[in-house]
């Protein structure tokens, strides 16, 4: 008995979604953080577009992807075809299948990279098929381009207002939640900076739905790159940050976060929530910005190009053009940083990531995060920017299983550099975690030895910092930036800090 199917391969290819339909048609997306999706949201609807956020994944909706689509595929596959599924049985339930395909439409990222994620699209048709919605629209943008014209369909339009303000605003919510995974870790008052945070990004929400339009070509990139309309508003939710009174002075390891790029970013099942379980165990988080992976797919583009130098007579002119996209875009993520106090750091140079992890890692393997999973490991661990690296690690992702196994060299060379790679399958919450705590324990012995180190040094104690803190309580406000000198935890550095205003006499 025939066992496989003689049909020949055919590409999915799904119906336009039309500019005539926009005005019902509304448009699914979802990956990312919740401060990223909802500012996004708004976004689209400054466009004209309606636009919802898909819930974060969950356990349901990974066991969802690996039943409808390929078992095989990696956990980030599974969870967001399972999301998207589960999402359109529930409201099929609702309001019927027909409906539901000619209500909704869904975007992701899409590539054709060295990884699943060029096969991205062939899962999600597969799990539509087998949920018997294969009429339902689903289309992936090419994450390189800047302007794609109408390639499916003139529903939605790729051009510069959309991915200028779809960059703004990954920058504008990455910096908010660098400034809140610093402050949340010491607040005195619980559940102030969570309300500071969620009253910032609907504030945000508010600022991109009314963004000014400035055409659809030069004019919008040339505001974008001058206007002080996003700054003013960061400004705004630092203001709101100064009402959350911090306690900087209890010794926290902080934790660098790598790995996948949806694992590292999204918070919730699909990495066993642990943003929240590091900061429950003590720990200050150092997120993943998103910022960093749109600047390192220009450092790629520039690589790609450089490797024509010799052979095509304008390669050198157009490195030394992306090049200077990449300054002006590092420039703008360095105005944003810094109208919140600049107390989110600089972003780590490309061409630094690089270097560091060129004896591990060639900078031409390119899928998933590349050589910068090995770069950053090593960045936090030479710039002190970080007691230890948590990488979070796909089952069944090839890039990963390879960096996994170049940090091998790198922990050989570095026995010190405290790291631990999560194998994040959905399932196995505990080995994962526990495996993480084992780790844990040791940064957490290092940043206590690290602050009574810098006690002692400084001939200071614990009371007499706490005295000097009380008497300027400008310096109690979580907008206070403390300076980073040489040591990594923050309680460290503010003891370093108060000695060099003369705390101690
Ligand atoms: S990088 Fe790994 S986890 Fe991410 S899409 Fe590619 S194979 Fe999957």
């Amino acid at each position: 008995m025939a066992t496989a199917t003689l049909q020949p391969y055919r590409a999915y290819s799904p119906k336009p979604f039309t500019k005539d339909e926009r005005g019902q048609v509304t448009i699914l997306f979802g990956g990312l953080h919740w401060r990223a999706e909802r500012v996004l949201q708004a976004v689209l609807e400054n466009l004209g577009y309606r636009a919802q956020v898909l819930p974060v994944a969950t356990k349901e909706d990974l066991l969802r992807g690996r039943e409808v689509a390929d078992i095989g595929q990696c956990c980030p596959t599974s969870f967001t075809t399972g999301n998207l599924v589960n999402f359109l049985r529930s409201e099929a339930e609702r309001i019927g299948k027909e409906e539901v395909v000619r209500k909704y439409v869904y975007f992701t990222a899409g590539s054709c990279g060295a990884c699943r994620f060029g096969q991205y699209h062939q899962s999600y048709e597969l799990a539509l098929r087998n949920t018997g919605m294969e009429a339902f629209r689903m289309f992936l943008m090419a994450q390189n381009q800047l302007d794609q014209g109408a390639a499916i369909g003139d529903g939605l339009e790729i051009n510069l207002p959309f991915t200028l303000g779809a960059a703004w605003a990954v920058l504008c919510t990455d910096v908010l939640q660098n400034l809140e995974y610093q402050v949340r870790p010491y607040e005195v008052i619980p559940g102030q900076t969570d309300q500071v945070v969620k009253e910032s990004v609907e504030y945000l929400c508010e600022v991109f739905r009314n963004r000014p339009l400035r055409g659809k070509k030069w004019g919008s990139l040339l505001w974008h790159l001058t206007t002080g309309y996003f700054t003013k508003a960061l400004r705004e939710v630092h203001r709101k940050f100064a009402a959350v009174e911090v306690d900087r002075l209890r010794a926290k390891p902080i934790v660098k976060i790598t790995g996948e790029f949806y694992l590292q970013t999204v918070e919730g099942d699909p990495n066993h929530n642990i943003h929240r379980w590091l900061e429950s165990e003590g720990a200050e988080i150092y997120p993943a910005a998103i910022a960093v992976w749109l600047d390192y797919l220009m450092r790629l583009a520039i690589q790609d190009i450089e490797e024509y130098v010799g052979i095509d007579r304008r390669a050198r002119l157009k490195v030394a053009a992306l090049k200077t996209l990449q300054r002006v875009y590092r420039w703008q993520y360095d105005r944003l940083r810094h109208a919140l106090g600049g107390q989110p750091p600089a972003l780590p140079d490309q061409y630094e990531l690089r270097r560091l992890a060129a004896p591990y890692f060639h900078h031409r393997l390119s899928g998933g995060e590349g050589d910068m999973l090995v770069g950053k490991a090593l960045w936090a661990y030479h710039h002190k920017k970080a007691h230890m690296t948590c990488e979070l690690s796909p089952y069944s992702c090839m890039p990963n299983t390879m960096s996994i196994g170049a940090m091998a060299g790198v922990v050989g060379k570095y026995p010190d550099l405290l790291y631990a790679p999560l194998e994040i399958k959905g399932d196995a919450e505990v080995h994962a975690l526990s495996r993480c705590q084992m780790i844990l324990t040791e940064a957490k012995k290092r940043a206590q030895k690290e602050y009574e180190e810098v006690l002692e040094r400084t001939g200071l104690t614990a009371e007499r910092v706490r005295g000097y803190l009380d008497a300027h309580p400008e310096m109690k406000k979580a907008t206070y930036r403390v300076r980073r000198d040489g040591v990594v935890g923050t309680a460290a550095n503010l003891v370093l800090d108060v000695a060099r205003r003369g705390g101690g006499r």
